[in-house]
């Protein structure tokens, strides 16, 4: 059993280590006897539609997104069909603003996004960056927290009733104000946590797992694994969020 993993544009969204995030998924797989197989989309090359059971995009500065917002958006058509059909997305700060309708810099240009989520974002004065942790609820009545660090300019706002990844227990979250943090759209995640995200956060990672193992046809229970240095890593991360916070 493979699962097919599209990493959209690797070489212009990667900073803050979010390759790790595929790593982490990569070795996950692997632990369960599953294959991960990564094909790296970039500028003008073809999405193919349905040939993908999870999407992942990185972040970047503004003048990567620019370079990258064009092709993006011009694949918002593949991209909704893939959600709707049920590949999970993983969307990393300035991949996941871009995965709303526009980010607009500081310079007053803006990027047209894919529109995937309901949000737009605008860069702010100041820089909202530390720790941060967060309460979800991907699954009706199991609570997990997020532990993971932002660092991001974009002020983001949701659509009223738009559903966010999470609360904001400690940090900046989306705004600095709404509480909010991140969007969710059926199996498609998009968050302002990098860190990178997975490696502390590996129930996470398991909940994409599934959601593309869905995807593929294939059932969505994994095989339990140890995470003993993973939790660890949430534990401290978590404490220095809350005794830190976020800070401007
Ligand atoms: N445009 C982004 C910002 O708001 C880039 C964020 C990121 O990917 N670190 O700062």
């Amino acid at each position: 059993m493979t699962i097919r993993v599209a990493h959209l544009y690797p070489e212009y969204l990667n900073i803050y280590a979010d390759r790790g995030n595929i790593a982490v998924l990569t070795n996950r797989a692997r632990w369960r006897g599953l294959a991960l197989e990564v094909e790296p989309i970039s500028l003008g090359d073809e999405l193919r539609p349905g040939a993908h059971d999870l999407l992942y995009i990185g972040g970047g500065q503004d003048r990567e997104q620019a370079l990258i917002a064009p092709d993006l958006a011009a694949r918002a058509g593949t991209i909704a069909e893939a959600v709707a059909d049920g590949a999970a997305v993983l969307a990393v700060c300035g991949g996941y603003q871009l995965l709303g309708r526009f980010y607009r810099g500081r310079d007053g240009e803006e990027l047209p996004g894919a529109g995937l989520f309901p949000l737009e974002t605008e860069a702010g004065e100041r820089r909202m960056i530390g720790d941060c942790l967060l309460e979800c609820e991907l699954e009706p009545g199991v609570r997990q927290t997020i532990a993971g660090f932002e660092n991001h300019a974009g002020v983001t706002r949701l659509d009223e009733g738009a559903e966010p990844f999470g609360r904001v227990v400690a940090g900046f979250g989306n705004d600095g104000e709404s509480g909010f943090e991140g969007a969710r759209v059926a199996s498609a995640v998009g968050t302002y946590l990098h860190g990178p995200l997975l490696p502390r956060n590996p129930w996470l990672a398991d909940w994409l797992l599934a959601r593309a193992l869905e995807h593929a046809g294939e059932s969505p229970e994994l095989d339990p694994l140890p995470d003993d240095l993973e939790h660890q890593a949430q534990v401290v991360s978590a404490e220095r969020a809350r005794s830190r916070g976020g800070r401007s």
